[in-house]
């Protein structure tokens, strides 16, 4: 367990033989200030880096296993608060290490192990990190409270109806969040309107810049590729560089079995929060109308704690989007609910059910 003599480290923990040994060691070592040290930088470094580290073992598991890792990683997903909870834990484990039984020396063993789990794994995770080395952003450093908000989002623009979803929240004084693709910028005109976005106070988040799933999630090489290419083409225009993200067809897809675990832990490190929705609007659909999209938006939003509300203005015809915007709007407000734009301080959603309706 903590016999490993090959590091600084290791080298001062002692080897648990009997109490003989122990109350030998112990004086020099155990409850100096030097452990306390140890203790609690062994300890930050595990909670820092542990649940990236969860989530990629999750990596390769079998289908069923999947759900359950994408449950777990949004639980690990550690704030500051969070962590400085944690450090209170263990302190108060600290002050109870004061007698020289064997509990606590298995303990501080099993804190060992962990940090060699967590050294591991931070070899593991640097080892992607000469790929696209530009693509790091400050993560958050808490979640805000949002309860009763709706976040609006649109994906696939900015496309022929993005002038009109603009006007609307224009109209209601409402800030909503853009999914950008990256190859339909290229037309002329839209570079103006991601301008306005970010004039009127709205949020630019990546999507994806071919918007090809076969392509895009080939490897991880290829996806942050991809992204680079939106990213960089959205800070070219607003000067503004995004920090969240939409998965193309959302976290859970078909096409991204083989890769998925690992771009998400990746870009999860690299300080990006990419955003699923818990409110589909299902308007991607051929078969959707107004009444359908206002009706499953007000279902949804009703039955959430606070919602982030998938939408198109971008993709294909989106007539009905736009009518059944006003609608869901005036409805909500109407009903006390408070409207904002994503920001990586909104807890992310990661409810999402593959397939059910494409982002
Ligand atoms: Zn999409």
């Amino acid at each position: 367990m903590i016999d490993h003599a090959s590091t600084a480290l290791h080298s001062n923990v002692p080897q648990v033989k009997g109490q003989i040994t122990l109350r030998r060691v112990k004086p020099r070592y155990l409850g100096s200030v030097r452990f306390f040290k140890h203790l609690i930088v062994t300890f930050v470094s595990v909670m820092m880096i542990l649940p990236w580290g969860v989530v990629a073992f999750m990596a390769g598991k079998e289908e069923t296993r999947r759900t359950e890792s994408r449950q777990l990683e949004a639980q690990l997903i550690v704030t500051m608060g969070e962590l400085q909870s944690f450090v209170n834990e263990y302190e108060a484990l600290l002050a109870r290490i004061d007698s020289d039984d064997a509990e606590n020396l298995m303990l501080v063993g099993q804190l060992m192990d962990q940090l060699e789990i967590a050294e591991s794994l931070y070899e593991f995770e640097s080892a992607y990190g000469h790929l696209h080395p530009e693509l790091r952003v400050e993560g958050p450093k808490e979640y805000i409270d949002s309860s009763r908000t709706v976040y609006l989002t649109f994906d696939d623009g900015p496309g022929g109806y993005t002038k009109s979803v603009l006007d609307i929240l224009q109209r209601y004084d409402v800030r909503a969040t853009f999914f950008v693709v990256g190859y339909v910028i290229n037309s002329p005109g839209r570079e103006d309107l991601l301008r306005r976005m970010v004039e009127e106070g709205h949020t630019i988040g990546v999507h994806t810049f071919s918007h090809v799933y076969k392509d895009v999630y080939s490897s991880l090489e290829a996806y942050l590729e991809d992204f680079a290419k939106t990213s960089e083409r959205i800070e070219e225009i607003t000067g503004i560089k995004p920090d969240i993200f939409r998965f193309p067809g959302g976290s859970l897809n078909s096409y991204n079995e083989r890769w998925g675990n690992t771009i998400i832990s990746e870009m999860l490190n690299r300080g990006y929060r990419y955003y699923d929705w818990n409110a589909g609007s299902g308007d991607a659909s051929t078969e959707a109308t107004v009444d359908s999209i206002y009706e499953d938006v007000i279902r949804q939003v009703h039955g959430n704690p606070y919602s982030v509300v998938l939408m198109h203005d971008g993709g294909g015809g989106r007539q009905a989007t736009v009518q059944a915007l006003p609608m869901i709007i005036e409805r909500l407000q109407r009903e006390g609910y408070e409207f904002d734009k994503l920001t990586n301080q909104v807890r992310p959603t990661v409810y999402t059910t593959a397939g059910y309706n494409r982002g």
